[in-house]
């Protein structure tokens, strides 16, 4: 098993786009790094009108940014409200970069989708939770 590696979100763009286009329109942009995005590891952004819905990556995800979102997501869990998030979380630490931004991708769809705001990151974990799982 591959575990978590540097990610290169430059070369990952088809992989990214197509993750998004099964569930919303809205426009990839890979910003140079995450202090473009308010030091965020994503960033989801809806659209006024005539402008498409935006998500947006850094270009480069280290292994310890990685982590720490892990890590985030294991600090937020609460079983008792929130059964399998924990068990998500483990998951994605002990498996690869690659079902980490594909959870990361599902995140930040998850905010433009159901139009929730940046303090409902536990709702969106799940619902990337339940996506993943549901495939
Ligand atoms: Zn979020």
């Amino acid at each position: 098993m591959e575990n978590l590696s540097h990610l290169y979100l430059t070369r990952h763009k088809d992989f990214i786009e197509k993750i998004i286009a099964r569930y919303v329109n809205a426009e990839l942009i890979l910003v140079e790094s995450r202090s473009d995005i308010g030091n965020r590891i994503g960033l989801s952004k809806w659209g006024s009108p005539g402008r498409r819905d935006r998500i947006l990556f850094p270009k480069t995800i280290s292994i310890t940014e990685q982590l720490s979102v892990i890590l985030a997501m294991m600090k937020r869990e609460s079983s008792m409200v929130h059964p399998g998030l924990a068990d998500h979380a483990n998951r994605l630490f002990a498996s690869n970069s690659m079902l980490f931004l594909e959870h990361l991708v599902l995140h930040e769809i998850a905010h433009i989708k159901n139009k929730w705001g940046q303090k409902k990151e536990t709702a969106c974990d799940l619902w990337a939770f339940e996506q993943i799982r549901g495939r």
